[in-house]
């Protein structure tokens, strides 16, 4: 029997994840507001401990885990924002962590995963090659295997983002969020359209690899090349066997939209500029397609900005 994702599970997340993740500031930008028509307000993921709201799924899914489960310890196979919250929380609760990695990931990637006291296995030449490993530890040695979006506890952490926006702005009238796998827009939408059914959710994926923006069109879940984009947290595909948000993406999503690789920089450049904050590509898609939303009207809109990993390189790049 599969698990429903309710407001109830949104608010036993909410009650359980406190104490290792922070209520986010929800930003008005003025400078936003003036310049797009509309009141703009930032809800500020890139505050949590570990830069991203990813740490609201994770510290979910591994609260929730038995204590037989907790005892055997857990596995995942990103290198980004889920590996470092998996990594964090796992720390937290004195459960064993194994973030599975191709060679090819940059080293201080590696050290931050082992600063946070995660055991780092490296496997083959690609992100595939790492997935199986992961899985295989899971049939060889039980590792329970924390899946980055396609999972109710994730959803339902990810949701609370939803929670906070309601008791922030009651008005709001539209929220504009980041997508790839859609843990983040399904928990938040779903959060949010139970408790305003007319408000409207746009997605926002880079142009580069938009795979849940093509899969959508398609009516099914597609898998595509990745190409190089500023927005990598944004890349990566739905999983073979997609249960859950690729489905709730379909029900909950209003308008799927694509942003160029200019229009991000800008976002990032906006943010350094404006707000004074270092925020990462991925973060930045909302606020870029929202520079260029030149005739608004007077709407109350929410960009979640979801993270800050971003390395020097691109930001001098940038600069
Ligand atoms: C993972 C991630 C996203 C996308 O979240 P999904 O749940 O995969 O749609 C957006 N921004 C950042 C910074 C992320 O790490």
């Amino acid at each position: 029997m599969g698990e429903a994702l309710t407001m109830r599970e949104v608010w036993k997340a909410n009650h359980r994840i406190q104490g290792i993740i922070d209520q986010t500031p929800l930003l008005f930008s003025e400078p936003l507001s003036e310049r797009t028509g509309n009141h703009i307000y930032l809800k500020l993921e890139n505050c949590q401990p570990t830069g991203a709201f990813k740490l609201r799924g994770a510290a979910n899914k591994l609260l929730s885990l038995t204590a037989q489960e907790r005892k055997k310890g857990v596995t995942t196979f990103s290198t980004g924002n889920h590996g470092i919250a998996v990594a964090y929380v796992a720390k937290q609760l004195d459960i064993e962590a194994t973030i599975c990695i191709s060679n090819r990931v940059p080293k201080e990637k590696v050290n931050r995963l082992r600063r946070l006291g995660a055991h780092v296995k490296k496997v083959g030449e690609n992100q595939d090659d790492a997935e199986a490993y992961c899985y295989g530890l899971e049939k060889k040695q039980g590792l329970f295997v924390i899946k980055p979006f396609d999972d109710i506890k994730v959803i339902a952490g990810q949701g609370t983002i939803g929670l906070e926006i309601m008791h922030q702005c009651p008005d709001v009238d539209q929220v504009v969020i980041p997508l790839s796998g859609g843990g983040l827009l399904t928990g938040i939408a779903f959060t949010l359209k139970s408790m305003i059914p007319e408000i409207h959710i746009q997605g926002v994926s880079m142009e580069a690899s938009a795979v849940m923006h093509e899969s959508l069109k398609k009516g099914t879940p597609i898998t595509m090349k990745e190409t190089e984009t500023l927005a990598d947290s944004l890349l990566g595909g739905l999983g073979p066997k997609n249960q859950h948000t690729f489905p709730l993406t379909q029900q909950y999503l209003d308008e799927s939209l694509l942003v160029s690789e200019e229009m991000i920089e800008k976002g990032i450049l906006f943010m350094m500029e404006f707000h004074k904050m270092i925020i990462e590509g991925a973060a930045a898609a909302g606020i870029g397609k929202v520079l260029k939303d030149t005739q608004a009207k007077g709407r109350n809109v929410v960009i979640i900005v979801s993270g800050n990993n971003i390395d020097h390189a691109t930001i001098q790049q940038l600069i």
